[in-house]
């Protein structure tokens, strides 16, 4: 079969809910992808950044590989022997004391606002059914029907009404307007350290350390949505540290199996965690052993390959030397780390066409929104990897 075998295969039984490039991947290693025609490919979005760590990782694979053989699912009916560990191990990369753990990323953000609603009514005492959580214009914080009934993205929201009440949207780095949007009710604040699909928005320094300080002023828990920006991407481990702060609690996902199986956590103060008992929240494959040994093992690369360092200073070089190509199609690029986003001017006629002529060249990425490219390729790029990446990306952003 070919690529386009493939691709008819997709569009005859899939569902239309993607519009991926016409490339058909068929294995990776580290940064780079091939295709089925054996054409290879720097990956520059890294599944969204799920695979920080490069793909099929050899100390991931094998960590997947022995605990696939031995026990994959228990269910938490009944407790297993790589949980406690897993959580150990991510408490202390957080800093937070407790541990919940699911798959997907939309299911990290739907139990922290659980537990944001809970703590509100028997912590805060809130009146019940009254809890508002405050979220940010221009937000992503995944699919389901509660997630995007606090999404400001019209397609997003589009035909799936009824949406679930409790929330207030105000703009995104204003400290401000999120102290005149607190009320009595108010149980948490929930947000984004950079905002990833929204287009790669940096919000301005100090924004957090502020909004951090107007949570705890007023007795309103301040969440922090790190499924993207999480695990080394920024430069950092979690983009919070770069202010020296604490959150009350953080989601975290994607890269924390680094791209092997899907494994997500909610990640909190005792406090916050405390409003679970038996029974009222869980998942039948959250914290089963087969993910939480492939956690472990990502989270160990991640620590012992000094990736987030990586990203902190691959990052800061690939970002200079994007910022010196002379392109009339340029309005901005930003970003920290290894999270850089191109905005091209409306003029420009889009993002995706840029996107399609990288791919013929050989470097997947990917528009976001219109106007912005994501460069966000794994974090164990090396410099000539992003020399060879800038050769071509100038050539597409100056001749096309
Ligand atoms: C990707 C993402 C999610 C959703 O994760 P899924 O695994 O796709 O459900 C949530 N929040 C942020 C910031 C994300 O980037």
């Amino acid at each position: 079969m070919q690529t386009n075998d493939f691709i008819e295969l997709e569009n005859t039984y899939g569902a239309n809910n993607y519009h991926p490039l016409d490339v058909v991947l068929t294995r990776g290693e580290g940064v780079w992808v091939w295709d089925v025609e054996g054409n290879k490919y720097l990956d520059c979005l890294s599944a969204y950044s799920a695979v920080n760590q490069g793909h099929c990782h050899p100390s991931i694979l094998t960590a997947l590989k022995e605990q696939a053989a031995r026990l994959t699912l228990t269910s938490r009916a009944f407790r297993n022997d790589k949980l406690g560990l897993f959580y150990k191990k991510v408490s202390e990369l957080t800093g937070l004391p407790k541990v919940l753990p699911m798959n997907s990323g939309a299911e990290a953000v739907e139990t922290a606002l659980k537990a944001i609603r809970k703590w509100a009514y028997t912590v805060k005492g809130v009146p019940e059914n009254q809890a508002e959580i405050i979220v940010c214009e221009n937000n992503f914080a995944g699919r389901t029907i509660t997630i995007i009934s606090f999404s400001t993205e019209a397609q997003y929201r589009y035909g799936f009404g009824p949406f679930t009440p409790g929330f207030k949207i105000i703009p995104y780095g204003d400290a401000e307007a999120l102290r005149k949007a607190i009320t009595a009710n108010t149980a948490a604040f929930f947000v984004e350290p950079i905002q990833g699909e929204g287009g790669i928005i940096v919000p301005p320094e100090g924004f957090l350390r502020q909004a951090r300080e107007i949570c705890s002023e007023n007795n309103v828990l301040f969440v922090l949505d790190e499924i993207q920006t999480g695990l080394g991407r920024t430069g950092k481990m979690f983009a919070f540290q770069h202010e020296g702060i604490q959150p009350d609690g953080i989601t975290i996902g994607k890269a924390l199996s680094g791209g092997f199986y899907p494994v997500s956590a909610f990640v909190a103060t005792e406090e916050v965690m405390g409003v679970f008992q038996p029974g009222d929240h869980g998942s039948t494959f959250g914290g089963n052993p087969l993910a939480a040994a492939v956690a472990l093992a990502a989270l160990d690369v991640l620590v012992k390959e000094n990736l987030p360092a990586r990203a902190a200073e691959l990052g800061e070089y690939f970002m200079a030397r994007l910022k010196e190509i002379n392109s009339p199609h340029i309005k901005q690029v930003r970003g920290r780390g290894l999270l850089i986003g191109v905005e091209l001017k409306p003029e420009a006629g889009g993002a995706r066409r840029f996107c399609e002529a990288l791919k013929d060249r050989g470097i997947l990425a990917k528009e976001t929104h219109e106007h912005v490219i994501r460069f966000a390729p794994p974090l164990v790029i090396t410099r000539d990897e992003i020399d060879w990446a800038l050769k071509h990306i100038r050539t597409v952003l100056t001749t096309l």
